[in-house]
């Protein structure tokens, strides 16, 4: 084994993954991750698999454009076929000001070169009659967003990094990070000792306790999401359909299967991966009004994660100005799979030339809280 790397990364999610195998495809595999559990057994393996890029902050757009050209040229990079389908996100608005919202929106995404449409009500209909329009006021629709499994993406940045040299340490827990002189010198786990230059927080609902072992006090949280699947249907469902104010979103896998979820508000902090039988009432009741095709259909799999909530709901990404050489990509508010390849992208770049070149993520570091929140991210369920 190994007694040193140049970059140590906590966290073998979709995050922690994504950074490592762009960290190798620049030259750098002197990399070790270190996953307490097994590759995608964190939110990634618990999440719905979107991919937007439909937002109301700048910022997350840019992200997911990005993300979107690297996920259409995933396989290429990785090897792996991750059931990646470019099917479109119908955005459902039920209220006039979510209507106007929308709308600014679509304005501020056309600026950032995103093609989006704006749908009536009729319009919605006439395209997709098995759904009930019944209350809707306007809907927005982009046809080069989607989704993929997220389980195949997970390991295809795992197993890609890892045959670029890259070590994936897993069932194996971060316990500290050694910082000396306001540097960091390496981390320590239930294995073992590794010094390192550099280490990554990238530890998805854990993310406050591993800034805690460098010192650091990170203002994330971590909130329990509820998701179910459905038995199969014949597929005829190609896009995602997703609304703030009427709290859903839902898909048809790749084979025919629907995954859908909603949002509770009265949810208590923490990290807790239990079901509910009221999650399933609530959701198959609404789900069935909007969807009457899913009357009778059968759920066969109820499970949980965790979304990592950022006070604006926009991830935190950068490296520390307290701690030499802590770097993060945490806070992912429920969108960190469809940022992933992005933000792995840029952290690696920023790590490795001081600068990201391809989107400028200055603006997601910690320190922008230190002036309060200039810009909430809205489109989140
Ligand atoms: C129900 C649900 C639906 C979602 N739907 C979507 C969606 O449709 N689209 C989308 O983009 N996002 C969605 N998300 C959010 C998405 O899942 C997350 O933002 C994303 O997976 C975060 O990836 P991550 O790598 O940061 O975290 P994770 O996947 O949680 O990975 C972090 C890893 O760190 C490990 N770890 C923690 N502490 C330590 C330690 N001390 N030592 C070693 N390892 C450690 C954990 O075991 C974990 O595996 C959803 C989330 C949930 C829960």
């Amino acid at each position: 084994m190994k007694e040193s790397y140049r970059i140590c990364i906590v966290g073998g999610g979709i995050i922690g993954t994504s950074v490592a195998f762009h960290l190798a495809k620049f030259g750098e595999n002197r990399v070790a991750v270190f996953e307490k559990s097994y590759i995608s057994s964190g939110a990634t393996g618990r999440c719905g698999g979107g991919i937007r890029q439909q937002w109301s902050a700048r910022m997350n757009v840019r992200l997911a454009m990005r993300s979107v050209k690297l996920f259409e040229r995933f396989k290429e990079d990785t090897g792996m076929d991750i059931e990646y389908t470019q099917g479109g996100y119908l955005l459902m608005a039920y209220s006039e000001e979510e209507a106007e919202k929308f709308e600014k929106n679509v304005k501020m995404q056309r600026e950032e070169g995103l093609d989006v449409e704006i749908l009536t009500p009729e319009m919605v209909k006439e395209r997709y009659p098995y759904i009930n329009t019944d209350g809707l006021v306007l809907a927005t629709f982009c046809q080069t967003d989607g989704h993929a499994n997220p389980h195949l993406a997970n390991l295809g940045y795992a197993l890609a990094a890892r045959k670029m040299g890259v070590d994936i340490y897993t069932h194996t827990k971060v316990e500290d990070i050694i910082v000396e002189g306001g540097k960091v010198m390496g981390v320590v786990t239930d294995k073992g000792t590794f010094r390192c230059e550099v280490v990554v927080n990238a530890a998805g609902g854990w993310s406050r306790e591993v800034a805690k072992m460098a010192g650091l006090d990170f203002p994330t949280t971590s909130y329990r999401h509820q998701i179910f699947v459905t038995e199969s249907l014949e597929n005829f469902f190609p896009f995602m359909a997703i609304s703030f104010d009427g709290n859903f979103y839902m898909r048809q896998t790749k084979h025919g299967q629907f995954i859908m979820g909603q949002g509770d508000p009265d949810e208590k902090p923490g990290i807790n991966r239990n079901v509910t039988y009221r999650f399933e009432k609530e959701m198959a009741k609404k789900m069935t009004g909007i969807f009457p095709f899913l009357k009778n259909v059968r759920i066969i799999r109820h499970w949980a994660g965790c979304y990592n909530m950022s006070p604006d709901a926009q991830p935190i990404i950068g490296c520390s100005k307290q701690v030499d050489g802590f770097c993060y990509a945490v806070g992912f508010s429920g969108h960190g799979f469809m940022l992933a390849p992005a933000v792995g992208e840029a952290l690696a770049e920023l790590i490795l030339y001081g600068k990201p070149r391809k989107v400028d993520i200055s603006y997601l570091d910690i320190e922008r809280f230190e002036k309060g929140i200039s810009e909430m991210e809205k489109n989140v369920v």
